[in-house]
């Protein structure tokens, strides 16, 4: 019943979307902020409210010569994260990293100034370069004139800007939500931004189609991370609220690995994806996170097509 009532909620919010996107710059969701760890900040969404919002959640880090920021929400809200920054520092914002290309960590990019040092993954750059662009990926907000916003600074697997207590590592462990996903950990802080890697305890949306994401990569890459990222303690995810700790993300990488070893014994053993979905239930020792009728679909269909 209460998934029912949820639905019909998000619906309704959907069509009033809609029918008012002109006026979405105007009417913004009110954004919230978490201290996470010593100059390192969460600005989310308000936990009053559900649905996309202000989009993902973005890491606000105030360093000893200016600030950096992980994610950008969605367009319209890159003055709101301005306005949130101005309270906590009077130091400029010197760095922007992207976790990914999606709309929804990108689209306030192009609202700050062009000086800044825009920072992403390789691939997360050819993503945002594309010539023909669905809305997913944001390509569309870097042509003509803002093509001066696509960043100039990149990586491959891994690479650290900043020294000393300023140092941010940058690591990327394969394909996942999408090809380009950045774990960022601010090393004094004992904290990492795991973009959309980590949305929330739920099933991941796997934007194999426009992204190039990987379900049984996903998998995978989260187990690199959690083997690969030492001294961390707090956790900002894509989209939950509130942060996680270090204990979540090792969770999330065990639930969805568990989904990933069931599904190709289930295909092993001659189950269609639908037996196999009827069948699946969430682990006990996973309790917490939730495995939605829609993602869990998706994601096995992904699983037993290779992909
Ligand atoms: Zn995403």
């Amino acid at each position: 019943m209460k998934r029912v009532v949820c639905l019909g909620t998000l619906t309704l919010a959907g069509v009033v979307a809609m029918a008012s996107a002109h006026e979405a710059r105007q009417e913004r969701a009110p954004l919230f902020l978490k201290t996470v760890a010593e100059n390192v900040y969460m600005l989310g969404n308000d936990p009053a409210g559900e649905g996309m919002r202000g989009g993902g959640n973005t890491a606000i880090f105030v360093g000893s010569s200016g600030v950096t920021l992980v994610d950008t929400k969605i367009f319209g809200y890159g003055q709101d994260i301005l306005a949130k920054v101005e309270e906590l520092t009077d130091k400029p914002i010197v760095r922007i990293i992207n976790t990914h290309t999606h709309y929804d960590h990108s689209g306030g990019n192009v609202e700050f100034a062009d000086t800044v040092d825009f920072v992403v993954h390789e691939n997360t750059l050819a993503q945002m370069s594309r010539a023909t662009c669905e809305s997913v990926t944001n390509c569309g907000a870097f042509k003509g004139d803002d093509a001066k916003y696509l960043p100039k600074t990149t990586f491959s697997d891994r690479t650290s800007l900043g020294s000393g207590a300023d140092q941010i590592d940058l690591y990327y462990f394969g394909r996942g939500h999408t090809d380009g996903d950045t774990f960022v950990v601010f090393r004094n802080a004992r904290t990492v931004h795991t973009g959309d890697m980590f949305a929330r305890k739920g099933l991941p949306f796997l934007d194999v189609p426009n992204g190039n994401g990987s379900a049984l990569e996903f998998g995978e890459t989260l187990k690199k991370a959690v083997a690969g990222i030492p001294n961390v303690d707090m956790v900002i995810p894509g989209h939950n609220d509130l942060p996680y700790v270090w204990n979540d993300l090792v969770l999330y990488s065990g639930f969805y690995n568990d989904l990933v070893d069931k599904a190709k014994a289930g295909q092993a053993a001659g189950r269609s994806v639908d037996q196999f979905v009827g069948s699946y239930s969430v682990p006990s020792q996973y309790a917490d996170f939730a495995a939605e009728p829609d993602r869990l679909q998706a994601a096995v269909q992904y699983l037993f097509d290779g992909k």
